[in-house]
């Protein structure tokens, strides 16, 4: 994982930019910005005397359309950097836009073409505590026409990730426990992984141990500075595993109702957890065990029922719905991969009707 963390304010670090390019855009969301990191990195730039443009309105789960809109201003203010600030959404954004501002010959639907192209740098500064965003390759982008989402196919990491946990005092708590769900299942995903190795599983072991300090936190919905940094380390770490792993059926299967239902995405991935890790226990039970009591439970199912209690979502879906969501996912190559045990689509369809039966519309 070649990103430099640092762990102080980014106008202590200004220097590190000069080399970066010439002139900068900073992208980034409409409030994900207003806890001081915009200003902190405004400073950090004028201090270098580098000039810069704000695009300040990536949607959330970002559109190629949206990424394409950012890269026109890019392209046309001459820009060669980038610096990302906010959540997964941004930092994702970023990446993308990254790749058709230095490739301005390109449009949007050659991000997902299977082509990887030249980038410029990005720095990452995030404001939520999940996705990881800062320390993985990959950059999600919402695909209208077909529905759903998927990285892009160009991959890179951000050359610097600036880790301050005071841009997160501002998260609302529901984007808290979304974010820190998210975090959970990059560990969970990426330790129960077909790419999983020894290293990656010691990384994830350290991860499942950190989010075991976020958990009283997460259930009294009381956050500390120290809690916010917590959960910040714990979202990088599950990024680090990622990176190497990939993510698997959660994540495939969240991206339905985060498309149709507009469920945020660390919610999206937890909906189908329980059922996922129950057919985890099928095959690695003692991985499982294992899991379990680094989270500091006694019981997978204890465990399962803390993760549904975090997960606020009020949503109604129809059975043929979720039927159509369970065909979308069996197309899905990608994350069934990533699942090391031998999979039917008997498994992926109980997966969905045991997780979407709370939300059938009677
Ligand atoms: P997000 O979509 O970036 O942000 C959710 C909401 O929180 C937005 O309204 C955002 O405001 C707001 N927000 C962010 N930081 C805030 C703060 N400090 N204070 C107040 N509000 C704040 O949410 P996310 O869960 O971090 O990112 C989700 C995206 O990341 C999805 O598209 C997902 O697929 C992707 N993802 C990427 C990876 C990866 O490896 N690259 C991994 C997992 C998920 P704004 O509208 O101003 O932004
Ligand atoms: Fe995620």
């Amino acid at each position: 994982m070649p990103t430099k963390l640092i762990f102080e304010d980014i106008f202590e670090s200004s220097n590190l930019l000069k080399p970066l390019g010439s002139k900068c855009m900073i992208v980034t969301g409409k409030s994900s910005s207003l806890n001081g990191s915009l200003s902190d990195v405004e400073k950090a730039l004028n201090n270098q005397n580098i000039p810069y443009v704000i695009f300040n309105e990536v949607e959330e789960n970002p559109s190629l359309e949206n990424v394409e809109s950012a890269a026109l201003l890019g392209i046309s203010e001459n820009v060669d950097f980038f610096i990302g600030i906010g959540g997964g959404s941004p930092l994702d954004a970023t990446k993308a836009i990254s790749v058709l501002v230095k490739n301005p010959h390109l449009n949007k639907n050659n991000l997902v073409d299977g082509n990887s192209y030249p980038t410029y740098p990005v720095v990452a500064i995030p404001t939520t505590a999940g996705t990881g965003s800062e320390v993985t390759p990959y950059s999600i982008v919402t695909l209208h026409e077909k529905e759903t989402k998927t990285s892009i196919s160009t991959r890179f990491f951000p050359i610097y990730a600036f880790l301050n946990p005071k841009y997160m005092e501002s998260m609302p708590l529901n984007i808290t426990l979304s974010t820190a769900l998210d975090a959970l299942s990059h560990l969970v995903e990426g330790y129960f992984n077909t790419n999983a190795n020894y290293l990656s599983d010691k990384i994830a072991e350290a991860g499942f141990l950190s989010f075991s300090e976020c958990i009283n936190s997460l259930k009294s919905s009381n956050f500390t500075l120290k809690d916010r940094e917590k959960l910040l380390i714990t979202s990088s770490i599950a990024g680090i595993v990622i990176s190497q792993t990939g993510t698997s059926l959660p994540h495939g299967m969240g991206y339905s109702i985060t498309y149709h239902k507009n469920i945020p995405h660390g919610f999206a991935n937890s909906v189908f957890m329980g059922e996922y890790l129950k057919l985890c226990r099928e095959s690695m039970e003692e991985k499982v065990d294992k899991f379990v009591k680094l989270c500091s439970y006694t019981s997978l199912e204890s465990l399962i029922s803390d993760i549904n209690l975090l997960t606020k979502v009020d949503f109604k879906v129809s059975l043929e719905e979720v039927e159509s969501y369970t065909s979308e996912f069996l197309l899905n190559d990608a994350k069934l991969r990533n699942h090391p045990a031998p999979l039917t689509k008997f498994h992926i369809e109980s997966i969905f009707n045991n997780s979407l039966k709370n939300y059938i519309n009677k």
